[in-house]
């Protein structure tokens, strides 16, 4: 839809990678686009942090995976020159691996079952084997109906109740299907890779048991998906040249600020008043983009939160520099699979931007340990080395050459279906309200949508929703 007279104003609350993407989108269409984000700087997760003498670290892991809509990846790869961007496709794309049955699979990041007995695998095998002909259902409502239907009883109670019960600290029950999809988990691997070949022919096998070396894996895959990151290392420096950009096609980025009214008028959202910092403004806007989810919409629409809560997983980020190359292999990053950890992942940024390396710090590492209450008497650092040290990742020629941790109070959204139940009531009491001209975008602004590139095409998708120019 083209928009070429009277300017439209257009407001989007959050300035997430998803928002600026789509003011930048809009923006070329002709409206006026306001972003209101409450912290000094824009692009949410994907950002980063500068410490003393230059020290980078990204906030975890933030990669962007191409959308495979060019409407979305061509503005993404407009931000940079085409030799200033570190882009990898087929084997290369992703590769990741889980600390699994205390090993560090560096070659898959599916559970690899071959080191069970035979006789647990004969079973396995023989779940699997009876399901491969069932017709799958589009929504399961647990994480449980998920697994059970895919790979049978006994890898569902054996292995992945335990495994989605150390990272969610839920009962397989009590978690949404989200919590299955955040994770690799609709494979394991059962075969060494000879076999495999040959067991690959079948795409019903193919769907349910993985081919147990990700870089050799033959070209199966039916997308050409390529994942992109800067050259230079630091998500900020991508995003002050993002915020440039935006600031020169006339988008306004208030910082700093807080939406904390919103007027209606016969189902329209007619005006946003906006805080910042000491003093107060009202925007007059066609079209509302809401994408800091339904906790923070729904006072503002006079629906009450006494009845709702969402649980979320506080988290530390632990990021080091190590002298010497961590044992990571060529693995970007690794989920701990074991119970007995706190650590939920572990990112090796040098391993997906070379330039991520320092001269004089050597490798940055991020260790993402979740808890479930910030302990102010916690060392996080001293945990964070110690795993390290267990998953093999350094050991004592190692040296640690700068270490600071970052505590997230509000961390990750649990993936239970009470948090999911509780995202669908008050989606629903937003829609009752049919308000014509807002649209929630962004993580859990539905089912399912959790990663960058489901947000994006949600949030894209809306576009066609905005009122035609005279
Ligand atoms: C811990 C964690 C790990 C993740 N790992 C991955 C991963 O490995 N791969 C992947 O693809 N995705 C991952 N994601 C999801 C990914 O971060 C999001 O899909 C992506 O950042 C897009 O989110 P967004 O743009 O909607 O919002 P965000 O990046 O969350 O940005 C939201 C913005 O809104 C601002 N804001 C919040 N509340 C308000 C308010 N009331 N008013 C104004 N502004 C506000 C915030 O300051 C922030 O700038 C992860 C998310 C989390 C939390």
């Amino acid at each position: 839809m083209s928009k070429t007279t009277n300017q439209e104003s257009i407001v989007i609350n959050g300035g997430g990678l998803t928002s600026l993407l789509l003011a930048m989108k809009l923006s070329k269409l002709g409206y006026k686009v306001h972003i209101v984000e409450k912290s000094p700087s824009i692009g949410g997760m994907y950002n980063s942090k500068t410490y003393e003498n230059s020290i980078v670290f990204d906030i975890g892991m933030h990669i962007y995976y191409e959308t495979c809509d060019p409407e979305i990846d061509d503005l993404f790869y407009s931000l940079l020159p085409e030799n200033e961007w570190v882009i990898r496709g087929d084997n290369h794309k992703d590769i990741a691996g889980i600390f699994f049955n205390n090993r560090l699979q560096t070659d898959s990041p599916y559970v690899d079952l071959r080191n069970f007995k035979d006789e647990e695998k004969k079973r396995f095998l023989a779940d699997i084997t009876l399901r491969l002909d069932k017709e799958y259902k589009n929504q399961y409502l647990t994480a449980q109906d998920y697994l059970l239907d895919r790979f049978g009883e006994s890898i569902t109670n054996e292995v992945f109740a335990k495994i989605l019960g150390k990272l969610y600290d839920h009962s397989l029950d009590q978690l949404d299907v989200l919590g299955a999809y955040l994770v690799k988990m609709d494979r394991v691997v059962l075969y060494d890779s000879e076999t495999m070949l040959d067991l690959m022919k079948s795409s019903k096998i193919r769907s349910r048991l993985a081919y147990p070396d990700q870089m050799t894996l033959p070209p199966y895959r039916t997308n050409t998906q390529k994942m992109i990151y800067p050259k230079r290392f630091g998500l900020e420096h991508l995003m002050a040249i993002f915020k440039q950009k935006l600031l020169d096609l006339g988008v306004e980025i208030h910082t700093n600020s807080i939406i904390e009214n919103i007027k209606l008028d016969n189902n329209l959202v007619e005006k946003v008043s906006i805080k910042q910092q000491e003093t107060s403004f009202e925007l007059a806007t066609d079209h509302l983009f809401w994408s800091t989810g339904y906790f923070s919409l729904a006072p503002l629409m006079n629906i009450s939160l006494e009845n709702y809560k969402f649980k979320h997983k506080s988290m530390v980020m632990v990021n080091l520099m190590v002298d010497k190359e961590p044992n990571m292999d060529l693995l970007y990053y690794f989920y701990c699979f074991d119970p007995g950890f706190s650590t939920f992942r572990v990112t090796h940024y040098a391993n997906y931007c070379p330039g991520a390396q320092s001269n004089t710090h050597g490798y940055p590492l991020c260790v993402e340990l979740w808890a479930n209450e910030l302990e102010p008497n916690t060392d996080y650092k001293a945990l964070a080395l110690k795993e390290l040290r267990d998953f093999g990742v350094i050991n004592d020629q190692h040296k640690i050459t700068f270490a600071i941790e970052e505590k997230y109070k509000i961390g990750f959204p649990l993936p239970t279906v009470a948090n999911i139940e509780t995202s669908r009531k008050l989606r629903e009491l937003v829609d009752s309200k049919n308000i014509q001209n807002l649209d929630v975008i962004g993580i859990l602004s539905k089912d399912n949508i959790f990663f960058l590139k489901d947000t994006l095409i949600d949030a894209f998708s809306r576009i066609s929703r905005l009122k035609v120019s005279a």
